[in-house]
């Protein structure tokens, strides 16, 4: 399995990866670990692997399936309690009679129960129910900080993963990937002060970063590239000549680290930067030829260079128009 966004937790990768490969994924999980350890992200990467149409090694990232979940809007991937209030016996019941509509897109749909714990016994037993007689094509991820307050026989039901705090070393290495654009400081501290619950020194460097359109653009570009349409790279350039030199600026950069990211992947080396919402994009760019990555990744280069000798928007913008055609 590619679950190489969560951090740390090498042996319930592995575990998880050897079960795929072998049995296949269970049914039922109870995922369990304190505030920040990662259960939503292996929610998340497990959910997308059971919706996942690829038979490469899942979740691809890169099928509608895979694109959907990381998008948070596959329809197949049904969120209960997501907005951190109790979870009524009314909502497991809810969940009980969705389970027996078949699937939207895909073979299977995945229940999350977020904040498991915070069940009354008459909800637990209504998801019992639905553990023990859901349709097969049905799985159920429950998410807890306590598993030991859910009931045994739900607990019996599920298979248990539970995370771990990551090191600090891994705690810095996520970072790095997450928020390239933070000084490696305002990361070291994070990491330091996170107890290995890296949820927690996320949330505080999401406080302090401004990523602006930058990123999402960036995102775009290697979209475009991948596209290969000249009028939605056209369009797409003459939208730019309305931002700040600043802006295109650390577009080009964010860019520059993404074209790297696509050349690393095509290597089968790890990804440096590209967060969950990159990745796709990533991958679609690591489809095209190395000698075309390269080249963007020198005419990427040679604009940032540009832009520091004060060329203008508007030349940046044509220089990059003209850089994607001439590929
Ligand atoms: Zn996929």
């Amino acid at each position: 399995m590619r679950l190489d966004t969560l951090a740390g937790n090498a042996p319930l990768k592995e575990q998880l990866s050897a079960q795929e490969k072998g049995r296949g994924l269970s049914h039922a999980y109870l995922i369990s670990g304190p505030s920040g350890s990662g259960k939503r992200t292996l929610a998340r990467l497990l959910s997308a692997a059971m919706v996942c149409i690829n038979s490469t090694e899942k979740p691809c990232g890169d099928c509608p399936g895979c694109k959907k979940v990381f998008g948070g809007i596959h329809p197949d991937v049904i969120q209960v309690g997501e907005d951190g209030k109790d979870i009524t016996v009314g909502q497991a019941r809810q969940a009980r009679s969705d389970a027996y509509v078949r699937p939207n897109e895909g073979k299977r749909k995945v229940y999350i129960f977020h904040n498991a714990q915070n069940m009354n016994p008459p909800a637990q037993n209504a998801l019992l129910k639905l553990l023990e007689e859901g349709p097969a094509y049905a799985a159920f991820l429950l998410l807890t900080e306590n598993p030991g307050s859910l009931l045994t026989t739900i607990r019996s039901r599920c298979e248990a993963l539970s995370l771990v705090p990551v090191s600090p070393a891994e705690a810095e290495y996520e970072l790095a990937r997450r928020f390239p654009q933070l000084p490696r400081e305002a990361r070291h501290a994070a990491a330091r002060r996170c107890g290995g619950l890296l949820g927690q020194a996320v949330a505080e460097l999401e406080g302090q970063e401004d990523p602006g359109p930058s990123q999402e653009e960036a995102r775009r570009l290697l979209e475009l590239l991948a596209g290969k349409s000249r009028l939605d790279t056209a369009v797409w350039c003459v939208s730019l000549e309305k931002w700040t030199r600043d802006q295109v600026e650390k577009l080009l950069e964010r860019s520059l680290a993404l074209l790297r990211d696509a050349l690393a992947l095509q290597r089968g080396a790890s990804i440096m930067t590209a967060s969950p919402q990159e990745l796709p994009a990533v991958q679609a760019a690591a489809a095209l030829s190395a000698k075309r990555l390269l080249s963007m990744a020198g005419l990427v280069e040679k604009l940032r260079k540009d832009a520091a000798f004060n060329a203008n928007v508007g030349q940046l913008c044509g220089g990059l128009m003209a850089g994607i055609n001439a590929g």
